[in-house]
């Protein structure tokens, strides 16, 4: 038989050779079906017996891993808690019961799927996985209303790779990290719980492989590479050999790589450099110092508006920033204000939904519409900067007005906490996310204004290329090396040195170690990245001196194409780096 491989979206690096362990998720199948006005009542107890079976399932399973390997994730379980009491889901199906006579599972069904639709519109795309989230807590209910047990990870006695259709966490969270090599499954983003547990416990995995599922059966032999989100089942002898060498030689890399966790990130000349890293959610606030970063360069806080129908409250706010802040002083953390569109937030129907949502109101154009909505997470963020090394990063600047406008904010919330006696860091930094081309071309009024700059090169290209960051068809022209972007860093980065403010780069292009000797000689001093990102970037960092960076960026900088610029950054890492471009 001939070796099958599928390509899916790279989410936790690593290869592993095993045997495939097929994890049964399918959904159970459950009849929708009509019911008569007497049965209403006794489905509605049916329904109710059912999530409360579910809560208590999950209150066990947030017992059993307080004390082990997922402790740092209970707030998933936490999550799906939640969920079981919330209006839209538990009210909407009892709602679908009385009035359209549905039995409980096809009204919980129904439900599922119309909130699902509501979350397909989302164009944030963290905020659109969690969709995940209230379907496999629909499932987890309409299991317990159909009386199917499923079999659990923890159950896996011997050594596999898990494929399965989707995990749930509390599948991630159960299972023994000694038994398990990693996993594979059909759905899943970048961003997907599955992804962000995987990356957090060192296992690789592969996710977005649509239909791994129908194409293996357990005890097949198969390879995943997570590092380029493949997986390979009955490989070829060649196959199999050729990837063993490439295990061998990722294991011996990281082992080196771990041995950077404890010496700073400096050029063989002694320029200093900060790896930061980004997170979203408070429970990854360590995550950065475990990888050898220093502080949190990006905390996306758009997670606390998440899965729930109410606004966050200032507490809340300030709870999330204090627990990060505390845990990562006396190194930084930088805060990013809201960064969501009109459409993302249950607003009643308030904004209409737009047909350019990236072009649209979002991030600092929502929150200065809204400004009851900034203004809580000004108090609270605020507040939390009493507590640590807190800086505060405002997404989607485009001009001054609008910065103008927002420092105004800031200031009258600082006036208001003053007065009433709370404290907070009057000195706390402001910076600006330059991610819009018309923020780069005038980077030298905004940087009289601010106290840093971090360039978001996710948007940054996206608008300056005008390609749509989330259209796979646009993907292949997603180019950092694009001479149209590197001048836009270039124009960034002088306006940063002239006025004398700090220069960060927070977007994937900061993570990528292909860039970070290009980026060093154009002048960036912070890169924030993915966690697991940070030993490689650092392997760069240590093993150039800032003369050849700065060559290096010149030599970039000249190249009128994409093309040509990536062979020049190219040629110069096979030359310095050879077993690192092998392993990328
Ligand atoms: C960016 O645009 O590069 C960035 C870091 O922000 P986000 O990906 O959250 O839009
Ligand atoms: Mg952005």
């Amino acid at each position: 038989m001939h070796e099958k491989i599928y390509r899916g979206i790279v989410a936790s690096p690593g290869i592993v050779i095993g045997r495939a362990y097929l994890l049964d998720r399918r959904k159970v199948v459950v009849a929708g079906r009509r019911i008569e006005d007497v049965s209403v009542k006794e489905e509605i107890s049916r329904f109710k017996k059912a999530v409360e079976l579910s809560k208590a399932e999950l209150e066990d399973l947030k017992k059993r891993i307080s004390k082990g390997l997922g402790k740092s994730h209970l707030y998933i379980l936490e999550t799906h808690i939640m969920l079981l009491e919330d209006k839209l889901l538990i009210d909407g199906t009892i709602k679908r019961i009385k009035e359209s006579l549905l039995n409980a599972e096809g009204a919980l069904k129904e439900t599922i799927a119309a909130i699902g639709l509501k979350f397909d519109s989302i164009e944030d795309e963290y905020l659109r996985d969690r969709k995940i989230d209230v379907e496999q807590v629909g499932e987890r209910v309409l299991r317990n209303l159909v009386g199917h047990k499923q079999e659990s990870m923890a159950d896996i006695k011997e050594e596999a790779i898990i494929i399965a259709h989707d995990l749930a966490p509390s599948d991630t969270l159960l299972m023994r990290k000694d038994k398990i090599l990693g996993f594979a499954t059909d759905a899943g983003s970048r961003t997907s719980h599955t992804a962000i547990l995987a990356r957090s416990l060192g296992l690789p995995a592969a996710v977005g492989l649509e239909s791994i599922t129908a194409s293996v059966k357990t005890g097949d032999v198969v390879i995943l590479d997570g590092i380029h989100g493949v997986v390979i089942v009955d490989p070829d002898e060649e196959t199999f050999l050729d990837y063993l060498k490439k295990q061998r030689k990722y294991k011996y890399f990281e082992q080196e790589l771990e041995k950077l966790k404890t010496l700073p990130a400096e050029t063989l000349d002694g320029h200093v450099v900060y790896l930061q890293g980004n997170i979203e959610l408070p429970e990854e606030a360590t995550a950065t110092a475990e990888h050898g970063g220093n502080g949190i360069g990006l905390y996306r806080t758009e997670f606390l508006f998440l899965n729930r129908q109410t606004l966050p409250t200032e507490e809340e706010h300030y709870d999330a920033y204090r627990h990060v802040v505390e845990r990562t002083a006396p190194s930084e953390v930088v805060v990013r204000t809201l960064d969501v569109g009109g459409d993302k937030v249950d607003m009643d129907g308030e904004f209409e939904k737009e047909a350019n949502p990236a072009l649209g109101l979002r991030a600092i154009r929502f929150c200065l519409k809204k400004p009851d909505i900034f203004r809580t997470q000004l108090r609270g963020i605020l507040r939390a900067s009493a507590h640590g090394n807190l800086k505060i990063l405002v997404p989607m600047i485009s001009g001054l007005t609008e910065l103008n406008e927002t420092k105004k904010m800031i200031e009258e919330v600082k006036a208001e906490l003053r007065a009433e006696g709370r404290p907070y860091n009057e000195a706390v930094p402001v910076g600006v996310m330059i991610e819009i081309p018309s923020a780069a071309l005038i980077a030298d009024l905004l940087a009289r204004e601010v106290d840093f700059f971090s360039v978001g090169t996710n948007d940054l290209i996206q608008y300056t290329l005008a390609i749509d960051r989330q259209n796979e068809h646009v993907a292949y022209m997603y180019e950092p090396l694009d001479p149209a972007v590197l001048r836009l860093l270039q124009m960034v980065s002088e306006a940063a040195h002239q006025h004398k403010i700090p220069l960060a780069m927070c977007g994937e292009m900061a993570g990528d170690p292909l860039y970070a000797a290009i980026l060093l000689g154009m002048g960036f001093e912070y890169l924030s990245m993915n966690v697991a990102s940070i030993p490689w970037v650092k392997k760069v960092v240590r093993s150039v001196r800032m003369q050849d960076a700065v060559e290096l960026a010149t030599l970039v900088m000249r190249q009128p194409t994409a093309a040509l610029a990536r062979k020049t950054a190219d040629n110069f890492m096979a030359e310095r780096f050879p077993d690192l471009m092998e392993e990328m």
